[in-house]
This record gives structure tokens, C-alpha cells and sequence, in this order.
């Protein structure tokens, strides 16, 4: 299919036509640049009448597992971050199977295109739905048609059992997907605090040198402390001490780091994620952007609005300002999302044709000093008017075009219910 997407403000954080178009053929953009330039011809031209155009955005941190959780509480009161896991979200992860697995994925993929989403990392665990659980998954996501980098959350919560089958599900998966370009497979560790000195032992001798992690990294306090206990500086040092860190590695959260810590991020430059409005759920703490400045932002499934979550960073961060949203938004999550799928983030010739084209006319001149604000103040929240991957219009004046939305979600309540159910039953 070739068509053109025009009349819009394209940005993306490189180029920027106030009144530009984008011409698509098949997977791909052919051309863009001002309206008179591109020929409209012969060929359909979708005219988004003055609205912003972005490349399709990226949620670094997300769980799809908790994409069912909504509406039910922790077993227990919980009286601190280790007890809201244990009530709450362990209990969860176990209740889910191969059916929950995947409508969990559904309904988060959904809620992510209907906010741009083209790109998610996410986080997985099932402790009774292990092996071919990162599959189902996939199945979600090509459905949808977003890019995944999935990963097996692991942990030795259950004491060394189902170890090796989670080493053995991330394995699995990033060796068969490896070619992949819209999905591949990474090393999940859930945290610090969950793995033990064997645990991460066998996990680098089973695991090939060069595949990056994703871990939850100082989120909490306990983790930090965890660590300093172990005879370690840190939950960045003690990684750092098994070979684990890497450039492509993805640091979830990073509030609770020693100097240390710090100063091995800045050496390695892993990908690091805050997730602001986990934290202040949580309860956990802030993430401080004037120690570490490269960084992204996250949801950590609290939502999949991505222009929302920049902004609440932008509103509750010390010394945020709108030039450095503008490169956590565009520039460096470019960098970051362009180290597992090439030709993805930007609005050029020959990049994929992944984009988000946001509900929003703005009435005030747009230009490079204020489309950021923009962004965060005009468009801020709310579903797209078109979001765009590989090619495909996948959602459309808020209607999905490749699946059946009230077919999925009557599905999914019954789904919903039965993991409720098993929820309820267990021992905490
Ligand atoms: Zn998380």
C-alpha cells in the first residue's frame, strides 16, 4: 500500500515541516518534507487537517501481566514496597495461564496504540505459566502489530524452584527471535533482591556474553540495602561484579543508588528508565535527573499514555525543563530503541513507517522553540488520531482496524474472572 499522511506538523525530533506530509509504501517512508513537495497524484492522501506528527513512541519499562489487575487489592494490607509484591503482584503472576497471559498482553497493547505506542519493553512473569510464556505474548503483540523486546522476569522467590526453566525461557526465546525485526528476547532478572550469588552465577554461565538485561534496579530502598548486606556497593556494582552490565542494558527505576552505582552507569551508559508514577504509587521514592541525565521515561504499566507520563516527570522532577523532555521524547530514545530495531524512530526515507499522529490542532504557531510545549500542554493525554505501524493504519479516529475491540474485551472479563478467582486463593 502507498499513501500519504499530510497536512500535519511532522516532528521528530530531528526534522520538523510545519505544514508537512509523509509519504508511505508498504512498511516504509518513502518521502517526506513540506505538502507541495510530496505529489498527492493518483495516490489516497489522508489529510490530518493541522495535527502533530510524531514518530510512534516507545514505553521502555512495561508489564503486560498487570493489564487485568485493575480493580483487585493486595491479600493483605501491605506495610512496605517487599509486602505490596508479596500481597499483591507475586500472587498475581502466579494466578495467570496461557489464556490470561495473552489477554493481558491484548489489553495492554490495545491501551498502548490508542496512546501512539508502536514500541514496548516489557517485563514478564507467570510462575506456574513459564516455558512458551514469551511466546504467547508475541502472538499478542503481532496481532496488534506493535514491537516488542520481551523478557522473563527472573527471580528465586520460590527458592531455587522453576530456576532453571526461567533461564531457559528467556534462552529460548532470544535465540529463535534474534533475526526478528519487530520482536526479540533479552535476559529478564526481576531484581537484586530476589537473586541470589549462585542465581547469578548460573545465569552468566548459561547466558551468552553479549545479550543485554532488563532488571528492576534500585527501586526500593531494600534493594540498595540488599546488596550493601551481599558485600557489594550497590545493586549497579553487584551486577557489575557478575558481568551483567552492558551498553543495551535496561536499569528500571535507579532511585536508591551509592556513588558507585552512579559512577558505573556513567562508564557503561546502560539504558536507564524512570517511572515516575510507579515511584510515587510505590511510595518508593524519586528518581533524581540532575545525578543521572541520560535517562528515559516509563509508565511500569501504572498506564500506557506515554505523552501523559512526560509530562507528570516534567511537573514533578527538581530542574526538569522543556529542551530536556524534547530529548527523552525524541533524541535519546532514538538513540536507545534504534540499538534493537534499526531504522525505527525517526520521520525519514527508508525509516519504518511508525508513527503517531496525535488528537490535537493547535491554534497557537508551532515551532522548534515551543513544540514541546506543545506536546506536553496541547496534546498531553488522550488517544490518537491515527496511530501508524510498519506501514499499517492499526488505529483510526479511535477505532481499532485489525481487530475486533468488543470481541476482546468481552473475552477478556471472562478471562479476568476466572483469574480472579485463582487470585483470591492464594497463600500469602
Ligand atoms: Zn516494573
Amino acid at each position: 500500500m502507498r499513501y500519504i499522511i499530510g497536512n500535519g506538523i511532522i516532528y521528530d525530533g530531528n526534522i520538523f515541516y510545519p505544514q508537512g506530509s509523509i509519504l508511505i509504501d508498504q512498511s516504509e517512508i518513502e518521502q517526506v518534507g513540506p505538502c507541495e513537495k510530496i505529489s498527492a497524484e493518483g495516490i489516497e492522501f489522508i489529510d490530518v487537517q493541522g495535527r502533530l506528527i510524531i514518530p510512534g513512541l516507545l514505553n521502555p519499562h512495561f508489564h503486560f501481566y498487570s493489564s487485568l489487575s485493575p480493580g483487585l487489592s493486595p491479600l493483605k494490607s501491605p506495610k512496605n514496597f517487599t509486602e505490596v509484591l508479596k500481597y499483591f503482584w507475586w500472587p498475581l503472576d502466579q494466578s495467570l495461564d496461557e489464556e490470561s497471559i495473552y489477554y493481558s498482553t491484548l489489553l495492554g497493547a490495545m491501551e498502548s496504540v490508542k496512546y501512539g505506542v508502536t514500541m514496548i519493553f516489557d517485563h514478564h512473569a507467570s510462575m506456574n505459566y513459564i516455558s512458551g510464556s514469551l511466546n504467547i505474548i508475541k502472538q499478542a503483540c503481532q496481532l496488534m502489530g506493535i514491537k516488542a523486546l520481551l523478557c522473563y522476569e527472573i527471580s528465586n522467590r520460590l527458592n531455587h524452584l522453576c530456576l532453571d526453566q526461567q533461564i531457559e525461557e528467556n534462552l529460548n526465546f532470544h535465540q529463535q527471535n534474534k533475526d526478528s525485526g519487530w520482536c526479540k528476547g533479552i535476559l529478564g532478572l526481576h531484581a537484586n533482591f530476589t537473586l541470589d550469588s549462585f542465581n547469578l552465577e548460573q545465569i552468566k554461565s548459561d547466558f551468552p556474553e553479549n545479550i543485554p538485561i532488563h532488571i528492576h534496579c534500585g527501586e526500593d530502598r531494600c534493594d540498595l540495602q540488599y546488596c550493601i548486606e551481599q558485600g557489594f556497593k550497590g545493586p549497579v556494582d553487584r551486577l557489575n561484579h557478575y558481568n551483567l552490565l552492558s551498553p543495551g542494558s535496561i536499569l528500571a527505576h535507579c532511585v536508591h543508588l551509592s556513588d558507585r552505582d552512579v559512577s558505573l552507569i556513567k562508564h557503561f551508559n546502560p539504558v536507564v528508565v524512570s517511572n515516575p508514577e510507579s515511584n510515587f504509587n510505590n511510595g518508593v521514592g524519586e528518581f533524581n535527573p540532575e545525578i543521572i541525565k541520560r535517562y528515559l521515561v516509563g509508565t511500569d504499566s501504572m498506564s500506557a499514555d506515554m505523552i501523559a507520563t512526560h509530562r507528570f516527570h516534567y511537573l514533578t522532577a527538581n530542574n526538569s525543563s522543556l529542551p530536556q523532555m524534547g530529548n527523552l521524547i525524541f533524541s535519546h530514545r532514538n538513540s536507545i530503541q534504534q540499538k534493537y530495531f534499526p531504522n525505527t524512530g525517526l520521520l525519514e526515507p527508508g525509516y519504518k513507517a511508525d508513527l503517531a499522529v496525535l488528537d490535537y490542532i493547535p491554534c497557537q504557531q508551532v515551532d522548534l522553540d515551543n513544540v514541546i510545549s506543545h506536546l506536553l500542554f496541547g496534546a498531553k493525554t488522550g488517544s490518537t488520531y491515527l496511530t501508524v505501524s510498519d506501514g499499517k493504519i492499526i488505529y483510526a479516529q479511535h477505532n481499532f482496524t485489525n481487530i475486533n475491540e468488543q470481541e476482546i474485551y468481552s473475552q477478556a472479563m471472562k478471562v479476568g474472572e476466572k483469574l480472579k478467582q485463582r487470585f483470591l486463593k492464594c497463600q500469602v
